[in-house]
């Protein structure tokens, strides 16, 4: 199938051209003809399939005719993460050049004058995260009743993100005849009560089936004997450097983990650096600026922050730990391997990450290798606190002697031989306390002693 096939017009066939697309994607050559003809679109599909020109491309064909008015946008976006909806905007840009569409994006982090500024001057596409339009609606900066078409995208992080409730208010906000289009990873109940209650008899796509990793991403478990986050840190060091890395993304689950990983890993002497929703939007921007055009090799994220984020030929991914949710292990990983390349996954799995690995594990349905590191144990071991019985050294190894050398029991493991240095200046918990421990006994107050 070619783009022409599609019903697109001449102007935005020349820039698919330019763009260097020379085919539709799935995704694209099945809902382009329905958004065309006016459909709703109900789109199960993971970032890399495509969606996005999915949407925008006919979205533009639609807004070519008609006129945008002061406060009402004809056509509203609705993305989870400030990135995303850059993002898009994005593509609007690259595929619009030969349209005089106008567009605003409605993000937080960026000054609400110039938002206003833009709405006041009417807008065709208006791009935005939920909490911002909802602040710029009860500001009274916007009307949403001249929407003709809606999209929500990644809904599945939505409702993940908690912003279900908004999108219910937002929709409520817009007029009853318009055409919804709605994307989405993967496709729980609540997402299909979403779809249900604001879609009219929807088209329903799906690019690939939901959750399925790709066949070019070698995946490896490394599995640690302690729950201990500098063993973590240490393993992934040892990860990263046992593998040959040109660019890569290490996933955390919180947004403390992704400081400390990234501060721990830039100790050591790797090009890393954090993104985070709790980060400054400019600086979110730069890094991705950076990781984008190869500055940069490293990139410690969030799910929230990666999310969508359009990063092609990502070599490695790294998870910390796995995901609280095992869809989210789907589109970690799903940062490599894009497009017919192959890529290799790591993930680090603490005794205390055992559900959360057995939930991925059948989400995935394949056989996950496990990865063995010479001296890995060791260095960990080495790395425990003493124990109070034990003498004080930081170097007593008397008990550790037999684990070096263990590695997963199969021909499923892969091993790798690690070098082995001493260096761990980079790790953050406080050295063990060396006096006396203080409690009660002789150092009970005298108030507490005091009969009632
Ligand atoms: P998305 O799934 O929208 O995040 O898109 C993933 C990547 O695929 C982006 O880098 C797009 O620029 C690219 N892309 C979109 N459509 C096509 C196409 N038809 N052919 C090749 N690449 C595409």
């Amino acid at each position: 199938m070619t783009f022409d096939q599609l019903g697109l017009s001449e102007p935005l066939l020349q820039a698919i051209t330019a763009a260097g697309y020379t085919e539709p994607t799935p995704i694209q050559s099945q809902a382009i003809p329905s958004v065309l003809s006016m459909n709703d679109v109900t789109g199960i599909a993971q970032t890399g399939t495509g969606k996005t020109a999915a949407f925008v491309l006919p979205m533009i064909d639609r807004l070519a005719s008609g006129r945008s008015r002061a406060r009402m946008p004809r056509s509203l976006v609705i993305a989870p993460t400030r990135e995303l909806a850059a993002q898009v905007a994005e593509n609007f840009e690259k595929y619009g050049v030969n349209h005089k569409l106008t567009m605003a994006l409605l993000i937080g982090g960026v000054s609400f004058g110039d938002q206003d500024k833009a709405l006041m001057q009417g807008v065709d596409v208006l791009i935005a995260t939920p909490g911002r339009l909802i602040d710029q609606f009860e500001r009274g900066k916007l009307l949403l009743t001249g929407v003709e078409m809606l999209v929500i995208d990644e809904a599945d992080r939505m409702l993940d993100m908690g912003f279900i409730p908004d999108i219910e208010r937002i929709c409520k906000l817009l007029p009853p005849r318009r055409q919804t289009l709605l994307f989405s990873a993967t496709m729980p109940p609540e997402i299909a009560k979403l779809a249900a209650q604001f879609q009219n008899d929807p088209k329903r796509i799906e690019a690939s089936r939901p959750a399925q990793t790709a066949d070019t991403i070698s995946q490896y478990v490394v599995q640690l004997k302690s729950n201990d986050h500098k063993a973590r840190r240490t393993a992934l060091r040892r990860v990263i450097e046992s593998c040959d890395v040109k660019n890569g993304i290490v996933f955390c689950n919180r947004k403390t983990e992704v400081d400390i990983v990234a501060k721990s890993l830039t100790k050591h002497g790797q090009d890393a650096a954090p993104i985070h929703g709790d980060l400054p939007q400019s600086y979110r921007t730069q890094t991705l600026e950076k990781f984008r055009s190869g500055d940069l090799k490293l990139l410690v994220a969030s799910d929230v922050a990666a999310r969508g984020l359009d990063i092609p030929d990502v070599g490695h991914v790294f998870n910390y730990s796995p995901p609280p949710n095992s869809d989210d292990y789907v589109h970690r990983i799903g940062r490599t391997g894009r497009a017919g390349r192959s890529g290799e996954s790591f993930t680090l799995v603490c005794p205390e990450d055992e559900k959360l690995w057995d939930a991925v594990k059948k989400r995935v349905q394949k056989e996950i290798e496990v990865y063995t590191l010479d001296g890995l144990d060791d260095e960990i071991a080495e790395l425990q606190p003493p124990s109070r019985s034990s003498s004080r050294s930081r170097s007593g190894r008397s008990d550790r002697s037999t684990n070096n050398n263990k590695r997963g029991n199969s021909e499923q493991t892969k091993s790798n031989r690690s070098r082995k240095s001493d260096d761990r200046q980079g790790d953050f918990l406080p050295p063990a306390p060396s006096g006396p421990v203080v409690g009660l006994g002789d150092h009970v107050p005298a108030f507490l002693q005091k009969s009632v």
